[in-house]
């Protein structure tokens, strides 16, 4: 178990009902407590397939067309979480072991996201 650590002076909240309470990594799943007493479980795979910076999911223009950049090849680095920081108090920012750090995971998108729910 690798506690990932997140700045517990920075106020972390989810609209203005939930904070982050914990942050872990436990195997390959990232887990994620928040302080309604729910845990979100994101396998750190799903969690990178699903960033959503333009880079991996593209942009959208005003003609509503999808523009993507090159694929980046994935790899198993690609899949393995360094360190994950605070942003602005409504998500996360996860840095992986390729060096792609350009998603921010809103709460509420991580909380989308959990496959359990
Ligand atoms: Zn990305």
């Amino acid at each position: 178990m690798i506690n990932v650590g997140i700045d517990s002076g920075a106020t972390l909240r989810y609209g203005r009902v939930v904070r982050l309470i914990d942050l872990q990594i436990i195997g390959t799943e990232l887990a994620v407590r928040w302080d309604d007493k729910t845990e979100t479980f994101v396998p750190l795979e799903i969690l990178r397939r699903r960033c959503p910076c333009a880079a991996c999911q593209g942009e959208t223009d005003v003609m509503g067309q999808v523009h993507r950049g090159p694929d980046i090849p994935l790899t198993e680095e690609s899949f393995r979480l360094v360190r994950v920081s605070p942003v602005g108090g409504y998500g996360l920012q996860p840095v992986w072991g390729d060096g792609h750090s350009t998603g921010i995971f809103s709460f509420d998108y991580l909380r989308r996201i959990d496959p359990q729910s």
